[in-house]
């Protein structure tokens, strides 16, 4: 676990002391609820789960921007415990007493991975979830955001994708255990606030990409996957830069520190239990060879590229309208594609060695 702001223990027992505990009636027995104070210490505690990992890495980096002195964040990994297990989450709650949750963990990767493990990716997900809403409730979070992906919405549809969408019918069956997993988050969010009255809530990313990445080749997504074999190529590792797929299927790219920006900007000011897509906008959708190609040039990668069709393209586009994000937050500026992509290839080229991949 990181602690970006010092930890300070002793507040944490005094918060204690004010515990209170109450008594609340569940399927019939009766069990302790424990609610704790809204802040310690005069701070809300801001609690990600996933921290470690790439939109975790975002958030942290958008946190040096646009610091606040009211919150104590505490990034958590899979090294704190394992979210699938009920008793390591309630533990986890009952260490950091929470006031928000940002839920990013999960089981993630990219379309061949998801084709691949589709039974992990239901189980080890529905499993996360459920407990992290679980105890949320019962931890009486006072805001729960948890993350879907553009990738989850019906793969016969009409664009742009908007939020109102999402359970218009099946997924492509390329992810359909990651999909359906993902989806019932949303269900939960409504039935939580309609049952419990919890604020718990969703934002809608599309492809996600940035320093931090995991940059397997096999299980990744596709810029951290081209970013290692064009890095690959370019050091003589391997004969050329190889494309999986035609190269003609289109996607919108977010950058993980604008999206770390805008996981700020729903933590502090979006109040709404209703999900919120989180991307660029419809003219900045690139097709995957376009994306190839600034690839090509933030490595500065001059030999031999190839498409190897034999591999699956995957859903076609996913394309999404980030309408509602404009209409709430119009000042927002997102990181021009190239220029995030070069930082991402510098950011890989440098930390090679310790980089996941
Ligand atoms: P990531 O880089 O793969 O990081 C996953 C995080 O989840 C890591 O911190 C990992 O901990 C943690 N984790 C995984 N399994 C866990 C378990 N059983 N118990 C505890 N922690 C566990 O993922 P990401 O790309 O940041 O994704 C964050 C969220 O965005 C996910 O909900 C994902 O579905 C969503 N999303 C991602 C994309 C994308 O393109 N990447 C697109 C749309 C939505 P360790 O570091 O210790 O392994
Ligand atoms: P998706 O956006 O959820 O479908 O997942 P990905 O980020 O894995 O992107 C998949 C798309 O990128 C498909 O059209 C693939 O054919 C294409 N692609 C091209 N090369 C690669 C690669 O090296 N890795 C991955 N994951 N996808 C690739």
């Amino acid at each position: 676990m990181k602690v970006p702001a010092p930890c300070v223990a002793a507040s944490v027992a005094a918060a204690g002391a004010l515990l209170l505990k109450l008594y609340s009636r569940e399927r019939g027995r009766v069990s302790v609820v424990e609610r704790f104070p809204a802040t310690v210490d005069g701070k809300v505690v801001v609690m990600v789960t996933g921290g470690s990992g790439l939109v975790g890495c975002g958030i942290e980096a958008a946190l040096r921007k646009s610091p606040n002195a009211n919150e104590r964040w505490v990034f958590l990994s899979s090294k704190d415990g394992d979210l699938r297990d009920s008793e390591a989450v309630r533990k986890i709650y009952a260490k950091h007493r929470p006031t928000y949750v940002i839920h990013l963990a999960a089981r993630v990767g990219g379309l061949y991975a998801n084709m691949t493990y589709k039974v992990q990716f239901w189980r080890d997900n529905v499993a996360i979830n459920d407990n992290v809403m679980h105890w949320a409730k019962e931890y009486h979070v006072k805001k729960l955001i948890s993350c879907l992906s553009t990738c989850i919405f019906p793969d016969k549809t009409s664009y742009p994708i908007d939020e109102t969408m999402i359970h218009n019918g099946p997924p492509h069956s390329s992810n359909e255990g990651y999909a359906y997993a993902k989806r019932m988050i949303d269900v939960l969010n409504r039935a939580y606030n309609s049952q419990y009255g919890c604020k718990f809530t969703s934002i809608v990313p599309t492809n996600i990409f940035g320093p931090g990445d995991n940059f397997s080749i096999t299980d990744g997504h596709v810029l951290p996957g081209l970013m290692h074999k064009c890095l690959l190529a370019q050091k003589g590792e391997t004969d050329e830069f190889t494309i999986w797929g035609s190269g003609t299927p289109l996607r919108q790219f977010i950058y993980n520190e604008d999206l770390g920006a805008l996981v700020l900007w729903v933590m502090r000011e979006y109040e709404d239990c209703e999900p919120i897509i989180l991307s660029v906008g419809e003219e900045d959708e690139v097709s995957i060879k376009d994306a190839a190609m600034a690839v090509v040039k933030g490595m500065e990668y001059t030999g031999p590229v190839r498409f190897d069709t034999s591999k699956s393209d995957g859903q076609f586009k996913k394309t999404a309208s980030n309408a509602k994000l404009r209409r709430l937050h119009p000042d927002f500026q997102f990181t021009p594609f190239a220029q995030a992509v070069a930082s991402t290839c510098e950011w890989f080229k440098e930390n090679y060695e310790t980089a996941r991949k």
